[in-house]
């Protein structure tokens, strides 16, 4: 079975071909490896990560006629009422670096107490199959607390301000092995390879 990842960033390609690797009979290919013209532009206009995910998978599995797999993930604040949930790629302004995106996000929980600053990180994956266009979802959450400074350098977005009460550290602070054990994005794709797995098999 072939598989595209409906995706163009390359760290998010090798992640998930090395996580799909051990999955016998699949060949895993990107957007990068059909012509420009060939997949339209794609606008994450969803309402919810699912939404949105469905949108990328979608389109890829149409123009290409192969099973499609996006994810989206992001966010959500309980404080903010799930801020910036969807927009978090974009919160605070389009132009601004992470740090900046952070700052902005520190400012507003300003007053709150550290017991109300639970938050989660949400990664929702659609996997979409020609011809019928069957959608597969699988949903991976990690919880923790918002800091009330950034701390720790590896990782990206959110991390250094994400708090994790069991590791007594920030998302930022984690080793990567140690992030992708835990992160919502790790849980997802362990659900989403045993579908995989499943429909190969088929
Ligand atoms: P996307 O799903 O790759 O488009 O990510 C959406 C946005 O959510 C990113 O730009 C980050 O701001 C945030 N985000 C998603 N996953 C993570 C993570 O693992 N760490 C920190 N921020 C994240």
């Amino acid at each position: 079975m072939k598989l595209v990842l409906a995706t163009k960033n390359k760290g998010k390609i090798a992640e998930i071909k090395e996580f799909l690797s051990d999955v016998k009979g699949l060949e895993v290919l990107s957007i990068l490896d059909f012509p420009e013209d060939k997949i339209p532009p794609i606008e994450e206009t969803g309402k919810s990560f699912e939404e949105n995910a469905f949108i990328k998978a979608f389109t890829v599995a149409k123009a290409t006629g192969l099973p499609a797999l996006a994810d989206d993930s992001g966010l959500e604040v309980d404080a903010l009422g799930g801020k910036p949930g969807v927009r978090s790629a974009r919160f605070g302004g389009e132009g601004i670096t992470d740090a900046e995106r952070n700052k902005k996000l520190l400012s507003l929980l300003e007053n709150v107490p550290s017991k109300e600053r639970s938050a989660r990180f949400r990664c929702c994956m659609v996997l979409v199959v020609p011809p019928e266009f069957e959608k597969y979802v699988a949903e991976g959450v990690c919880e923790g607390y918002i800091t009330t400074e950034p701390r720790g350098s590896h990782g990206f977005g959110y991390d250094p301000i994400f708090y994790l009460p069991k590791y007594g550290k920030t998302m930022a602070e984690l080793t990567r092995s140690e992030k992708n054990k835990i992160s919502h994005r790790g849980k997802a794709l362990e659900k989403m390879k045993e579908i995989i797995r499943s429909l190969v098999n088929d």
